[in-house]
């Protein structure tokens, strides 16, 4: 096995992504590794874009900055899959793993023509199934022991369980053990086109003014007045949906909207401003007829 293992870490505040960074390099540690594991993100805010580093070594480590050639790649949210950066660095023989649903073509697609090693586990409908949250963190754990070997299922497992022992109840213990094992059982690699060293990576064009991606560190835009500048909708994990027959148009939805994403005119309920709906879901919370349901973004997706 090399000497120092480097993993990058994409997903979106809420989802676990520091947490899950910090289990596997402690769960590595418990293995006999040197371990480095630490987030890099702007202001904290659920559904945006964070990072996370963990590095694992035989040696002590000396290196302090951000993963900048991982030899994995997890992906946490596909909605991330259009980051033209997802991929900077990954070493020829490294392993893109993703959080998805898609069939492994439609993700090579959105990564850009992406033809090296891929793996692909549907970790939200595991947590949402487990878990009862969207939280595809301990799937992909899970998953990571099977790929990599660092260590076993049982010592994974025996980990998480001391670790989440000592704040959550048996309950959650529980449920979160079943979401690594089923992680691990139901990672899917994709034997795909895998050609190490070929990877022509086309940046995709939203035709976006502003996507998120563009946005200084820290996504601060210091023009007054800016908030139509902040394209939120890519944030979106879940989407609001509306049954109009049920709608009153009560407006209590754009009230509400912490993003000002409820288009109205004339009084009455329009739909959704996609471009900056962040999916917090707040909007079907109070929806008194209940005419507004959260549906995963991905399923959108991969409909149109
Ligand atoms: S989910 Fe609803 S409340 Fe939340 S940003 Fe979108 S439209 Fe607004
Ligand atoms: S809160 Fe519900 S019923 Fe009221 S306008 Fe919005 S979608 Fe329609």
């Amino acid at each position: 096995m090399q000497e120092m293992i480097e993993i990058r870490w994409h997903g979106r505040g809420g989802q676990g992504v520091v947490t899950a960074a910090r289990l596997l390099a402690e769960a590595a540690m418990e293995a006999g590794y040197f371990i480095q594991a630490f987030p890099d993100y702007g202001p904290e805010r659920s559904g945006a874009p964070i990072r996370a580093y963990t590095r694992l070594s035989r040696s002590p480590i000396s290196l302090h900055s951000p993963v900048k050639a991982p030899d994995l790649v997890i992906v946490l949210d596909e909605t991330l899959l259009g980051d033209p950066s997802l991929l900077e660095g990954l070493k020829p023989d490294g392993w893109l793993i993703v959080n998805s649903a898609l069939p492994p073509e439609f993700v090579r697609r959105r990564v850009g023509g992406y033809k090296g090693h891929l793996a692909l586990l549907d970790a939200t409908r595991i947590a949402l199934e487990v878990l009862r949250r969207n939280l595809p963190n301990t799937p992909l754990l899970g998953a990571l022991a099977r790929l990599t070997g660092l260590f076993s299922l049982e010592d994974l497992t025996r980990h998480i369980r001391h670790h989440l022992a000592a704040k959550f109840g048996e309950d959650v213990v529980r449920a979160n053990l079943e979401a690594v094992r089923r992680g691990f059982e139901e990672v899917r690699i994709d034997p795909g086109q895998a050609s190490p060293g070929e990877r022509p990576i086309e940046v995709p064009s939203g035709g976006m003014a502003l996507p998120w991606f563009e946005l200084p560190r820290g996504g601060l835009i210091l023009d007054a007045g800016n908030a139509i500048a902040y394209r939120t909708g890519d944030w979106r994990t879940f989407r609001p949906v509306v049954e109009m027959e049920k709608c009153t148009h009560c407006l209590y939805c754009w009230l509400y909207c912490p993003d000002d994403a409820i288009r109205v005119a004339g009084g009455q309920f329009l739909g959704f401003d996609e471009a900056h709906c962040k999916g917090c879901g707040i909007c079907a919370a109070v929806c008194p007829p209940k005419a507004i349901i959260m549906v995963e973004e991905s399923r959108v997706v991969a409909a149109v």
